[in-house]
Parts: structure tokens; C-alpha cells; sequence
């Protein structure tokens, strides 16, 4: 009797897990092969203008560029800037939002508009990736909170995105 007890108990969590892991590879499936949701797209739409604001303010000028929100970047990545001849989009990474959400928010979207400010004026430096100094000065000034200069990733992409 005891021992059919003991059976039924770990049949129970044995059904419960199976349950949880399928539960959470849904959502995960859910996130990965839906659009954005509109509250993140709201989200991104309300910063995007924010920071084109302080550019018009700091800079007397803003950017008509594309933001694109692409599940094609590697995971680690969470946006990039391309230059390829002469036109300026950024890309932001749909997989990394996920858990990222707040950092993206904070930090990606200064930082990536900080890089295309840079392209239109026609800096191209290669020094850190295009990390330079000016470009932290006008990552500030376009409010990134973390506008470090020793980022390890490299997000700058001169010509055609591969996909
Ligand atoms: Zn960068």
C-alpha cells in the first residue's frame, strides 16, 4: 500500500515536470516565432523618439534611418549598426529580448543611434570598433546609461548584412 503510494507521488512530479518543460518550451516557441508584442513595440517606438529628441537637441538634427527588429542576429548580439553605401539602419535583436528587454531599452538604442550619428557625419573610425571617445560623448548625450567604451562586441557592420 505504502509502496503504491510512492508510485503515484512520483508519477505526480514525474507528470508535473514534463508539464513545466513543455509549458516553458511553448512560450519560448510563442516568443520566437511571433512578432513582437505591442507593448515592447510601444516601448521601443517611446525610446527611439526619446533619443531622437536629445539628438535634435545636442546635435540640431536627427535620423531618418530604418530600426529593424530581426530574429536573425546571433543570440549574444543584441543590436548592430550597419553602414553600407551610405545608407545607415540598425537592427535590434528580437532573441534578445526576451531576457534583455530593460537593457536594450537602457542602453542598446542610445548606443546603436550613437554609432549611426557618427556614420552621418562621416566618422568612420575602426579604433575599438568605432568605440571612440566621441562616439561615448555622443552616446551620453543621446542618454545611454552605460555608454562603455571597451564593449567587447563588435556591432558595426560596413556594407551588406547577410541575410
Ligand atoms: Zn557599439
Amino acid at each position: 500500500m505504502f509502496k503504491k503510494k510512492l508510485e503515484i507521488i512520483f508519477l505526480f512530479i514525474t507528470l508535473l515536470s514534463l508539464a513545466v518543460l513543455s509549458y516553458n518550451w511553448y512560450q519560448s516557441h510563442l516568443f520566437d516565432s511571433s512578432p513582437i508584442s505591442d507593448e515592447y513595440r510601444e516601448l521601443i517606438a517611446e525610446k527611439e523618439s526619446e533619443v531622437l529628441q536629445l539628438m535634435q537637441r545636442y546635435y540640431g538634427f536627427t535620423l531618418d534611418i530604418p530600426l529593424i527588429i530581426t530574429d536573425k542576429l546571433p543570440a549574444k548580439s543584441y543590436g548592430v549598426t550597419v553602414y553600407d553605401s551610405g545608407e545607415i539602419s540598425i537592427y535590434l535583436n528580437k532573441k534578445s529580448m526576451r531576457e534583455s528587454m530593460e537593457y536594450i531599452l537602457d542602453d542598446v538604442i542610445a548606443h546603436e543611434y550613437a554609432h549611426a550619428l557618427m556614420f552621418k557625419r562621416g566618422r568612420f573610425e575602426h579604433k575599438s570598433d568605432g568605440h571612440t571617445a566621441q562616439w561615448q560623448k555622443v552616446c551620453q548625450d543621446l542618454g545611454g546609461s552605460r555608454c562603455d567604451r571597451y564593449v567587447n562586441h563588435d556591432d558595426v557592420i560596413m556594407g551588406k548584412m547577410p541575410f
